[in-house]
């Protein structure tokens, strides 16, 4: 069984990031750049499956520019077998994504294609689902627990309230959420054997796709700025704020 594991070259969850002057998007120039969070577990469950002799070989994807090859490099060193650089300098929306991932699922035919929930940069939450809906699959979304038996995965899914457990038949699209794993640390030697592993370049034109945007970013503002607080004296006080300034009891 194979599975291939999409993962996004995001600004590190670290960095406090800046809008740009035109307030034309976010600026990325100098800013340390990291696998996307939900990606990283992704990839650790599609290694777990492996090391649990349920699959065959991992197969991680990007599509971005060149620099998404380290972002191959940390899914092979935590352990992916092979990479897969689908490499455009053009901006990517969840749309074009979806459809070059699916281009890809087309060649690779994987029995689960793995992916990050939420992206956390454009915050979308749709790639899974869009790539679930155009090759056809079933799939699972915000998963925190993944059993693979009989060409059936079972999904335990985090909904509001409780926890959801569906079965999808294989192939499918499983999306993880923060409590499917702990990623392990990568190691050094493990980055080190990362670089001998094969990493292949596609272009979007050799897959045949129109990865064009379809949105308009029109605008992007850093939220207003928190006003101080107030230190009160004693409860009474507090209580009378809350009842006449704030108005949030009465
Ligand atoms: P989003 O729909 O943008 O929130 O992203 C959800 C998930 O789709 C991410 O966690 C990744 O697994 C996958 N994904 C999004 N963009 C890319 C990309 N450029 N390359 C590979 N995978 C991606």
């Amino acid at each position: 069984m194979k599975v291939l594991v999409c993962v996004k070259r995001v600004v590190d969850y670290n960095v406090k990031v800046r809008v740009k002057p035109d307030q034309g998007g976010v600026d990325v120039a100098n800013v340390k750049m990291s696998m996307n969070p939900f990606d990283e577990i992704a990839v650790e469950e599609a290694v777990r499956l492996k090391e649990a002799g349920i699959v065959a070989e991992v197969v991680a994807v990007s599509c971005g520019p060149a620099q998404c090859q380290e972002t191959l490099r940390t899914a092979l060193a935590i352990g992916a077998d092979r990479a897969i650089l689908v490499q455009t300098d053009a901006e990517l929306q969840p749309l074009g994504v979806a459809k070059l991932l699916a281009a890809v699922v087309g060649r690779e035919q994987p029995q689960i294609t793995m992916l990050g929930k939420q992206a956390i940069d454009d915050d979308a939450n749709q790639t899974g689902q869009m790539l679930a809906a155009l090759c056809g699959m079933p799939q699972a979304t915000f998963a925190s627990k993944l059993t693979v038996a009989d060409g059936w995965a079972e999904v335990v899914r985090e909904v509001d309230g409780g926890l959801e457990t569906i079965a999808v038949r294989l192939p499918a699209v499983v999306t993880s959420d923060l409590r499917l794993n702990e990623p392990r640390y990568v190691t050094l030697p493990n980055i080190m054997k990362a670089k001998k592993k094969p990493l292949e370049t596609l272009t979007v034109e050799s897959l045949g796709v129109d990865a064009t945007p379809r949105c308009q970013t029109v605008q992007v503002a850093e939220p207003p700025a928190r006003k101080a607080g107030t230190i009160v004296p004693d409860v009474a006080t507090l209580v009378a704020k809350l009842r006449e300034e704030a108005k949030v009891i009465s």
